[in-house]
């Protein structure tokens, strides 16, 4: 097999598991899922990335497409004799039209980089997450990708106007559409924003652009209760909701655990929930800074254009790596059953594990979805012994309250079985008969998402 890839392809384009690369490609980062995948291939253009496909459709050889490696539910890990395929290497953006408030781009561009093309523009790509340095846009549109600008732009599907994508059977869709109203029946980039890898491979996209704004105004709020918080957004967003870009919250828990092994300069009282919120500012700052003063007389209040105020929310996701296991539960709920959601939980967890818990709760409250993850206050509590029993109790608290078990991460590996037992005959059901229309041989991604045999 590996002879007729290296027909096509230069040496630094096949990886094994003897090059010094492999473990980056193959090591899941929370170290749930070890890849051992027959060879690691990563095509320049999308004529090779056809090439190889068609090959594996010939020898019913498995295709896992990878990105960046920092999804965290198992979609890019490979199993036995499957072969990862990398957009790594499909790295140019290939043109910023600021005339046309577009970007199109490669699918292996890093987050950062894409934002970083737009700027050079003076245009700004708003798609924003704690990984944007790391991940890679084929990465953040197989996931539908969301992150801490979604209140004011949307998450990645939103900001997607044309997709190329290679299919399974080695054909080639390619739709680099630039414009934004345009009905031709339905829009077939969608179902592969979001398909977690199984409907094909990403290899180029056109995405919008926005103006950039002049400065971004960034205010921290300290809370005595979580109802604050809601109070709070609902006032902020009816008042700016043109302007309100990240509304983030997150609890004493999480703070405290960044400033065990982080400095934070900016300095305030210790209350049990904060918020952290964002403003694109394309005029004077004065009127919000009086708004949230008039709201907020109470509570302490950090105003600032200072953009490491965020190192305290970004870096919380991998400090709680430092502190020990936890679990981890990306949750979504209407805003109008957020508070209710957290109260609930909270105190079942508390009744039914006095003190052996610390919750760690973070996310994007402006957009209903939470980061409701567990640490335990004993850093060498074994937490993998309650990891199905408090997921039972996250998952069974997040439906009844007309939520999601997965708001941003992805179904993978590891919601599969919710997947099936909420939405079967469902969503399950015609995503199935959709896979078969695109996969008939199961090729692509097998096992994600869909039990497929
Ligand atoms: C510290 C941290 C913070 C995070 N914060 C957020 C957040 O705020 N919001 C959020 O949404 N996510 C977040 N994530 C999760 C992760 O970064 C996102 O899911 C990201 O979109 C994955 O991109 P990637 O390039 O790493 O993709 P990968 O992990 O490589 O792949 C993810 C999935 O997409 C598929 N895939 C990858 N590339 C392609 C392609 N070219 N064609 C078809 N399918 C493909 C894979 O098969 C896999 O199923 C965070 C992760 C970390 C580690």
């Amino acid at each position: 097999m590996i002879e007729k890839f290296k027909e096509f392809l230069q040496p630094n384009q096949i990886i094994d598991q003897h090059s010094v690369d492999y473990n980056s490609f193959t090591i899941e980062r929370r170290g749930n899922f070890t890849s051992i995948p027959k060879i690691i291939l990563l095509p320049k253009t999308t004529e090779e990335a056809a090439k190889i496909i068609t090959y594996a459709q010939d020898n019913n050889i498995s295709i896992v497409p990878q990105s960046g490696n920092t999804g965290l539910v198992g979609g890019g890990v490979a199993r036995d004799n499957q072969i990862i395929l990398s957009s790594k290497l499909m790295n140019s953006v290939l043109e910023v039209d600021a005339q046309n408030f577009s970007i199109t781009t490669e699918s292996g561009v890093v987050l950062k980089d894409l934002q970083k093309a737009a700027a050079q523009k003076e245009r700004l790509f708003p798609l924003s997450l704690p990984s944007e340095n790391e991940c890679l846009i084929g990465g953040n549109l197989a996931t539908n990708a969301g992150g801490i600008n979604v209140v004011k732009y949307g998450n990645t599907r939103d900001l997607t106007l044309g997709l190329e994508v290679v299919l399974p059977n080695g054909t080639i869709y390619s739709d680099l559409n630039k414009l934004r109203k345009r009905n031709i029946g339905s829009d077939l980039k969608h179902l592969f924003i979001g398909s977690e890898g199984t409907l094909g491979f990403i290899t180029k996209a056109v995405l919008k652009l926005f103006p950039q704004p002049k400065r971004t105004l960034n205010v921290l709020i300290t809370l005595e209760n979580i109802e604050e918080a809601e109070d709070y957004f609902q006032k902020i967003y009816n008042e700016y909701s043109s302007s309100l870009t990240s509304f983030e919250l997150f609890n004493h828990n999480a703070l405290s655990l960044v400033k065990k092994y982080h400095e934070i300069k900016f300095s305030f009282k210790s209350t049990p929930w904060y918020v952290l919120m964002a403003f694109d500012m394309f005029e004077d700052k004065s009127h919000i800074t009086d708004f949230i003063t008039k709201i907020n007389p109470d509570n302490e209040s950090i105003i600032t254009e200072d953009d490491s105020i965020w190192d305290m929310r970004r870096l919380i996701p991998t400090t709680q790596g430092k502190w020990g296991q936890s679990l981890k539960h990306d949750v979504a709920t209407p805003l109008s059953n957020t508070v209710d959601f957290i109260k609930k939980s909270l105190s079942e967890l508390e009744k039914k594990y006095p003190q052996i818990l610390m919750p760690i709760i973070f996310g994007h409250m402006g957009d209903g979805n939470l980061h409701f993850n567990i640490s335990a206050n004993n850093p060498n509590y074994d937490l993998k012994l309650l990891k199905h029993e408090i997921k039972e109790i996250m998952v069974r608290n997040v439906m009844d309250y007309n939520g999601s078990f997965s708001s941003e991460h992805g179904v993978g590996l590891i919601h599969k079985e919710e997947f099936k037992k909420f939405y079967f005959n469902n969503q399950y059901n015609n995503l199935e008969l959709i896979k078969q229309t695109f996969d008939a041989k199961n090729i692509f991604n097998p096992q994600k998402i869909l039990d497929t045999k």
